[in-house]
């Protein structure tokens, strides 16, 4: 869920509700500790790719060295005037790193600022240790200072290192497919409007987690060729593909999460992730603790005393909680709350409190914001016979399948 992209494309659509929901993050990695869940976009215009896209997905920033190397050669371009500096093979120690605002390679200053790194044919680069597909873009960062490395490669590599981190790659096939295409739509969705910054999305959970080379799988590979170019369209424009691991029961109508109105996320009714391993939890929590963590955004909140539910939404999600401290009371949403105590601590807004003595305990159902494709859901669908195209229907509906390239 990328979270850094600004422009703010025309929208009739999702009108944002900024302050601490915007630092709303995912959890849609199962076996992952922490996820943080994807701030919401606009929708972007209608913009139907007729060929494969590549993508420019950011690995690293504001970082004052890399080290990449190579098997072979590899041709070294000023991205500047796309002229050649150069080609050579990078050895193992090869230290990309920038100084004085230049970048120093070999011991030299390049006379370029953007530089871009192509292997050769089926050839990979290794940036700081890990395998990637596709070339590597290399700029100084004159906004936030160090560099910025990007991949840039065909969009259907980049899934190829995406849908092994969003799901595990030993699920039922047509899982695995549904996962592909949600995951390109989102990538589309993402990157439209991108043009004119250095990359389109994150590798991390700001965008979707993507782990290069060395993360990929069979089974999900063969799950992205076997969708290659299909994506969810709604009026012409990329389906805002969010997803997430655990609806509890029925998936969130996004106007109750972020604001805005799609037709496609306005929520439904699960019923498939009663199986799965996160559709419930359970935490206990000192008062100590929440009382730290929620006075980092709010310096007058005196010691937590209770916390109570407020109202609640059509599926059981809390719109709001109540705090009572040593110097009042105070409600506020239940989307910042989790975010405040740790969405890997509440992990949803669908839960129950209970005031005990000596801490307070929370019980609630799902794992993640609860918008779009519920990950347990669909493998539980998978399971009982539907097929790829049934499950982001059921899941996005209203939306079409279609084949862009
Ligand atoms: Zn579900």
């Amino acid at each position: 869920m990328r979270m850094r992209n600004r422009e703010r494309t025309v929208l009739p659509g999702l009108i944002l509700v900024l302050g601490l929901l915007v630092l709303a993050s995912g959890c849609s990695t199962l076996w992952k500790t922490f996820k943080r869940e994807p701030r919401p976009e606009p929708t972007p215009e209608a913009r139907k790719p007729r060929k494969l896209e590549n993508i420019r997905v950011s690995l690293l920033k504001q970082a004052k060295r890399v080290k990449v190397s190579s098997f072979r050669p590899v041709k070294i371009y000023n991205m500047q005037n796309k002229k050649l500096i150069g080609k050579k093979r990078l050895g193992e120690d090869n230290l990309i790193l920038i100084r004085d605002g230049r970048i120093l390679f070999d011991g030299q200053f390049l006379p370029a600022t953007r530089l871009r790194l192509v292997p050769e044919k089926d050839e990979y680069l290794t940036v700081n240790g890990k395998r990637y597909r596709g070339q590597m873009d290399i700029s100084v960062d004159a906004e936030h200072g160090g560099l910025l490395v990007a991949n840039y490669l065909p969009l259907e590599l980049y899934l190829q290192g995406v849908v092994p981190k969003e799901v595990p790659a030993d699920w039922q096939a047509e899982v695995l497919k549904v996962q592909a295409v949600a995951a390109r739509t989102f990538a589309l969705y993402k990157m439209s409007g991108r043009a004119k910054y250095a990359y389109d999305l994150d590798a991390s959970v700001n965008s979707q987690v993507y782990g290069g080379l060395d993360s990929e799988k069979k089974t999900t590979n063969e799950a992205v060729a076997a969708t290659r170019g299909r994506v969810m369209m709604y009026q012409d424009k990329f389906v805002a593909a969010f997803y997430h691991s655990n609806c509890g029961g029925a998936t969130a109508n996004v106007r109750n999460v972020w604001g805005g109105k799609l037709d496609y996320l306005g929520g439904v009714s699960c019923g498939f992730c009663e199986e799965g391993p996160h559709y419930s939890w359970e935490r206990t929590l000192s008062r100590e603790e929440l009382t730290t963590r929620l006075q980092k955004k709010n310096s007058r909140l005196g010691r937590v005393k209770r916390i109570e539910p407020g109202a609640r939404d059509h599926t059981g999600r809390l719109r709001t909680v109540k705090i009572t401290h040593s110097l009042g009371q105070e409600e506020m949403s239940a989307a910042a709350f989790r975010m405040l105590v740790g969405p890997d601590k509440i992990r949803s807004t669908k839960f129950f409190v209970e005031n005990q003595r000596a801490a307070i305990q929370f019980k609630g159902k799902g794992w993640g914001h609860g918008v779009g494709l519920c990950q347990e859901g669909a493998r539980g669908m998978a399971r009982s016979g539907f097929t790829y195209r049934d499950i982001l229907r059921h899941y996005y509906p209203g939306a079409e399948l279609r084949r862009v390239y």
